[in-house]
């Protein structure tokens, strides 16, 4: 057995032998209360662990804007406005801290400001608002710029600030950010993998790398691009598809492992991490995607491949976090609900948050960042909330 996971305990998913929703779409309502009764406690050690614990690091990955993010996604999830000040308590260190020193939603200035301005948004601040804004796109020079070592992948490179972007785009409106920036950067992405590829001989038309690595997955790598890509409207990307995109695409599925899963990089043979950051559990991203935008079945063919690699080695003894952890993982079955209305995936993302429910009682590791939004409870608790209303769940600082 892999000691990176736990052995799947539950049954797998059997027609009608369980209710899962009700019906006007929301989860059952057994499994609804549990999460509902768990979330207040669940954010009480959240809070009290991060703020013991984040000393400086603003991130939304691991640090306090990662908490403001959270909150922002419980505010809707349920329509509390109450969560809206706790949103801007958690936004606002990083707000006054900002390093000029990164540019990605993850990792960067861009998280802060985005998650501030769409914040500020909600409570009707709208020069606060448009202050975040302006200090967002004016980080485009430094994305644009191909002569820098700046990378394309979306922690720390060209793609995360995309996402901040389309973040704001999406939750204040089109106008939020000028249609030509995203442009911009969707064409800069596309031309610095144009220009590895040429410069490597590569068969496939765009390649990318970071630190000295072609990664492949979601957080590094070429997958986690490559859906930033088809999800980006705009003239340069779209343009982009058919003749760049797809090719490359086509380029790494053929990667897939017999067991459904990815390797962490070009060159890498050895199948071992089923994780959101590596492996399939951000690699299905890009197949579901290219799905609907090529539609042509063999993608959705490799995709439920990837959900079963997921469903058998996805309870990760790494714990409950997003980036390397069960709710990670669990966000890739809510996804391919979404995509095929397929009620096993329904079922695996249910069983996904019966055991994030059950965190601490597995003997998993403790990450670096427990309470984080991205290695710790926090991505737990997102995950849980949106487990509450899987037709809108969302990855979070992936999807849109
Ligand atoms: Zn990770």
């Amino acid at each position: 057995m892999d000691e990176r996971c736990f052995p799947n305990p539950y049954a797998d998913y059997s027609a009608g032998s369980v209710q899962l929703l009700e019906p006007d779409g929301k989860l059952h309502a057994g499994l609804a209360g549990r999460i509902r009764a768990a979330l207040p406690g669940l954010l009480k050690q959240v809070e009290d662990g991060q703020r013991s614990e984040s000393g400086h690091d603003y991130s939304i990955y691991t640090g306090s804007t990662g908490i403001s993010l959270l909150y922002l996604h419980l505010a809707q999830v349920f329509k509390d406005d109450g969560y809206l000040k706790k949103a801007l308590d958690w936004v606002q260190p990083g707000l006054k801290h900002l390093k000029r020193k990164r540019l990605t939603f993850l990792c960067g200035d861009a998280g802060p400001l985005a998650v501030g301005a769409v914040v500020y948004h909600r409570l009707g601040l709208k020069e606060a608002q448009d202050s975040c804004l302006s200090k967002l796109q004016a980080l485009g020079p430094d994305a644009l710029n191909l002569r820098s070592d700046l990378p394309d992948e979306l922690l720390y490179g060209r793609a995360g600030y995309l996402y901040a972007l389309r973040f704001v785009r999406k939750n204040i409106g089109d106008h939020a950010v000028d249609e030509k920036l995203v442009d911009k950067v969707a064409q800069a992405i596309v031309s610095s993998g144009q220009a590895l590829s040429k410069q490597e001989k590569s068969s496939s038309p765009l390649k990318y790398m970071w630190h000295g690595k072609h990664y492949v997955g979601a957080a590094h790598g070429m997958a986690g691009i490559y859906y930033q890509l088809m999800q980006t409207q705009s003239a340069a990307s779209q343009a982009a598809l058919p003749g760049l995109v797809k090719p490359s695409v086509d380029y790494l599925r053929k990667l897939q492992f017999p067991s459904g899963n990815y390797p962490s990089s070009l060159g890498n043979t050895s199948d071992r991490l089923v994780h959101w950051c590596h492996g399939a559990p951000g690699a299905i991203y890009m197949l579901m995607a290219a799905y609907q935008v090529f539609r042509d079945q063999t993608y959705l063919d490799e995709a439920k491949r990837c959900a079963e690699v997921i469903w058998r080695r996805g309870l990760l003894k790494k714990g409950y976090g997003i980036c390397h952890g069960a709710a990670g993982n669990g966000y890739a079955f809510l996804s391919m609900y979404r995509l095929t209305n397929d009620e096993v995936y329904l079922y695996r993302a249910v069983k996904f948050a019966e055991w994030c429910l059950d965190y601490g009682k597995h003997g998993c590791r403790v990450p670096d960042r427990p309470f984080s939004l991205f290695e710790g409870l926090a991505g737990a608790a997102y995950f849980l909330a949106d487990v509450l209303n899987p037709g809108l769940a969302r990855f979070p600082a992936f999807e849109l």
